[in-house]
């Protein structure tokens, strides 16, 4: 079966269209965050980061950049998160890669995630693990 986003994009699902160019769609999340969470998309389909072609996802962030800046004029907000679920661990539902932009209100009461620290020797381990991979 054909991927939600692929139908979004193909008009076979409706969508309140923020934008539109030859490689990319934007659209309003259908159950927002904060009013005017937008989701940024590739018209071809990826399924991650790992596959996304480097030129299309350069198409893509200048477009969270232009929304991003619309955004915060149009809805009089100070900030917004910008959010990749990559990976179905990592809470991506839609395996079609999307950009979120969130604008933040004070006092939204969004929590984004509790954080810990290394002990002895444990950044060096995670370290050399990532390194070696570049
Ligand atoms: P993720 O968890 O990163 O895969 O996010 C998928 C997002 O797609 C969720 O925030 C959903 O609310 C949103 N979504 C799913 N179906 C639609 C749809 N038909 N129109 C707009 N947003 C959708
Ligand atoms: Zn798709």
């Amino acid at each position: 079966m054909e991927c939600v986003f692929c139908k979004i994009i193909k008009g076979e699902i409706p969508s309140y269209k923020v934008y539109e160019d030859e490689s990319v769609y934007a659209f309003l999340d259908i159950n927002p965050v904060n009013f005017g969470h937008t989701l940024v998309i590739p018209k071809k389909h990826y399924e991650n980061m790992e596959e996304i072609d480097k030129k299309i996802l350069c198409d893509l962030i200048k477009v969270v950049k232009k929304i991003g800046g619309a955004i915060k004029k149009g809805l009089k907000v100070e900030g917004y998160n910008i959010n990749l679920n990559n990976g179905s661990v990592a809470g991506q539902v839609v395996p079609h890669f999307h950009f979120h932009i969130i604008p933040r209100l004070e006092n939204d009461g969004l929590k984004l995630w509790d954080q810990g620290e290394y002990k002895n020797g444990e950044a060096e381990n995670v370290l050399n693990k990532i390194k070696k991979e570049l």
